[in-house]
């Protein structure tokens, strides 16, 4: 191996989640590019094919890396796919009125690599309609690759190469100096800040500041507000706490 395998290494801490693939030699060409800079987690979300693993063109592209194609877990919901994170970046050629902070492929892995904490997951579109905007919303930070803005829509396993290649650089030990993401507490689970979404609207709803016939962009304005914040677990707990304050008080818990 030469790589530093220690438990909390990004190769250990990093998986790459592809929603939606039609094609399956991308998922194949993606699990060789994964290989090639020393990752294996990989997790897809409702590929079109549900033989996708075993598909006769997704072998053929994965060539020697067939072992991470074959391991790869598949799952209906992206909830499962991020059990267990709690740092997500969407990948996305478009930016986004309500997205989460945007940032580059270099900076976001030198973050990654530097935050021994996050067990971290890198979401992928699919080749058609590219991340639906729930995904988007969902994830701490937007990646966006700088690209030709007459043409910025890379080839889906191409996308995974880079974002492989800057992660290996980073943790490797090449990486630049960057400003660390500012966590100080454990960075919350993203099944947590979903659960204090739901908590938080229930409570805006109660006291009649969210009128849920006509929910405007409340919610995904206050997503965008939270994902600058990058929210630490007690963080997460003090919201719920004025959610539950707020239907107690109401008399609605
Ligand atoms: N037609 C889709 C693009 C699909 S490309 C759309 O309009 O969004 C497949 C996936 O590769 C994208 O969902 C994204 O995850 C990734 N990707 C491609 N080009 C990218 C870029 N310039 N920056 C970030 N991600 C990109």
């Amino acid at each position: 191996m030469n790589q530093p395998q220690t438990s909390n290494s990004l190769f250990s801490r990093l998986r790459f989640v592809l929603v939606g693939t039609s094609h399956p030699g991308n998922i194949g060409a993606a699990a060789r590019a994964m290989k090639t800079m020393g990752f294996s987690q990989l997790v897809l979300v409702n590929p079109r094919f549900a033989n996708a693993t075993t598909h006769e063109e997704a072998v053929a592209f994965a060539s020697g890396a067939v072992d991470v194609l074959q391991s790869a877990r598949i799952v209906e919901t992206i909830e499962e796919a991020l059990e267990g994170c709690n740092f997500a970046a969407a990948l996305s050629a478009r930016l986004r009125e309500f997205s989460p902070p945007v940032t580059q492929p270099r900076a976001l892995a030198a973050q990654l690599a530097g935050e021994a904490s996050l067990n971290a997951a890198l979401v992928f579109g699919s080749e058609r309609y590219g991340l639906p905007n729930e995904i988007i919303e969902r994830c701490n930070v937007l990646i966006n690759i700088p690209a030709n803005p007459e043409y910025s829509s890379l080839n889906l396993a191409q996308a995974v190469q880079l974002l492989a290649y800057e992660a290996r650089v980073a943790a490797t030990g090449e990486a630049l100096p960057v400003s660390p993401i500012g966590f100080q507490g454990v960075a919350a689970d993203l099944g947590q800040i979903e659960g204090m979404y739901a908590h938080l609207e229930q409570a805006l709803v109660a006291v009649e500041f969210l009128d849920p016939s006509n929910p405007k962009k409340l919610m995904p304005r206050l997503k965008r507000l939270f994902s600058r914040a990058q929210l630490e677990t007690e963080e997460v707990n003090i919201l719920r706490g004025i959610a539950r304050q707020i239907m107690k008080k109401l008399g609605q818990q």
